[in-house]
């Protein structure tokens, strides 16, 4: 707690110390499904001041001062969402922030994480009458561009993909599995469908139909599968003039991602997950999970080559990026274990640190009032 206070007061826009920044954590109960009431379940789950979460494991438990000294049954986070909270609360409250960030030139992404059936589609997608996350993040991003006096270009591209089974797959024209490669933006999946993206009318659409090519677990023909994570990857490129007409060229890249159940996968002692391993049960989870505990423990080496989803999250993760992570919960007693299990690693992914976002922006042209610096930039980028 002591630690925390110590964040609040030295935290400026979630900078700590300027040059380092935490991943900023949220969660987000959903409301009591149908089924969950008619197995008549209860519900464990309570949210105080939007920021506390209690779990009780009986009917009348309400002693939150008892709770709080009770391992495993209190934790807090930079806000969490009570089942009445609307996808537009959840939007402005973790991304808007970095849709601004991502004009500026900066990366983000957001992640939702959590059991199958906690909300994480609802969450990222949701429906047309209520959309989520990414659909208003996109909206948000046009508004934006459209707002402001701009005296430059915008080109807004999107990517939307699949990891299943350590496969990469492109959602919007599936076809042959895709190939990693690193370059100057980070990891990159060769050959990905670059939407070019001019309204929001379109996307939540292109969206609906990337979801429907989702791999579904061949005994449930009808659902997604719970092991398939989807990425949805909005780079928006804008060469802006400066006052002394010089140009440059600045890219942000925002990635939301919707990930794989953390059912099982995500177990917190090693035995399991070694036993998990072996059964090779979601191998991007693990590889996740252990790279979460290498960067909370500040170990030098960071595994993010195990699997494809962390090679596709290292600069999330660990690099100059601003990361969000939701963690989805259902209100019901019958999922008291994944609760849980989710609020330990929502909990713990709050200690990891990462660099703030630079800016990617480079000088490509001058005029010929261009300051003595801008001029500088140039000649050493024609160095390199
Ligand atoms: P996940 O993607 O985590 O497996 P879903 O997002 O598919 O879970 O949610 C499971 C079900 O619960 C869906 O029918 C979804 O519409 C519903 N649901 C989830 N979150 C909410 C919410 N906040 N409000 C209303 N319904 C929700
Ligand atoms: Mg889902």
């Amino acid at each position: 707690l002591e630690k925390r206070e110590t964040y609040a007061k030295t935290e400026k826009n979630g900078r700590i110390g300027g040059d380092e920044s935490r991943i900023h954590v949220f969660v987000r109960l959903r409301p009591m499904a149908k089924k969950e009431k008619e197995a008549g379940s209860r519900c464990c789950v309570k949210i105080v001041n939007k920021k506390d979460v209690y779990l009780t494991e009986f009917a009348n438990e309400n002693d939150y001062l008892r709770l709080k000294r009770l391992k495993g049954r209190h934790f807090s986070f930079d806000a969490s969402f009570p089942d009445s909270t609307t996808q537009h609360e959840v939007y402005t409250t973790t991304t808007a922030e970095l849709v601004e960030e991502v004009l500026q030139g900066r990366n983000g992404s957001v992640f939702c994480y959590g059991a199958t059936g906690a909300g994480k589609t609802y969450t990222m997608l949701g429906t047309l009458e209520n959309p989520g996350v990414m659909v208003l993040a996109i909206k948000d991003l046009f508004t934006s561009i459209r707002q402001r006096s701009f005296d430059g270009n915008h080109v807004v591209q999107l990517s939307y993909l699949e990891v299943y089974n350590e496969t990469v797959r492109d959602l919007l024209s599936p076809g042959r599995p895709l190939v990693l490669r690193e370059d100057k933006q980070g990891i990159v999946a060769a050959g990905i469908t670059q939407y070019r993206a001019y309204s929001t009318d379109e996307v939540m659409a292109l969206l609906q139909r990337g979801n429907q090519n989702r791999t579904t677990e061949p005994t449930r023909a009808n659902e997604t599968s719970s092991r398939s994570h989807a990425i949805l990857q909005v780079v928006v490129e804008y060469r802006v003039k400066d006052a002394s007409m010089n140009i440059f060229n600045r890219v942000g890249k925002l990635s939301l991602i919707d990930l794989a159940g953390s059912e099982r996968a995500l177990a917190t002692d090693q035995r399991t997950l070694r036993s998990l391993e072996g059964a090779n049960i979601n191998r991007s989870l693990l590889a996740l999970s252990s790279c979460i505990n290498a960067l909370v423990e500040g170990k030098k080496h960071i595994p993010y080559r195990n699997s494809k989803l962390t090679q596709l999250l290292k600069d999330s993760l660990g690099g100059a990026c601003n990361t969000v992570m939701i963690a989805n919960i259902s209100p019901s007693n019958l999922s008291f274990g994944e609760t849980q299990n989710t609020l330990h690693w929502a909990y713990r992914a709050k200690e990891i640190r990462t660099k703030t976002s630079d800016t990617n922006e480079e000088v490509i042209e001058i005029s010929e009032t261009g300051t003595d610096q801008a001029k500088l930039l140039l000649e050493l980028q024609k160095e390199n």
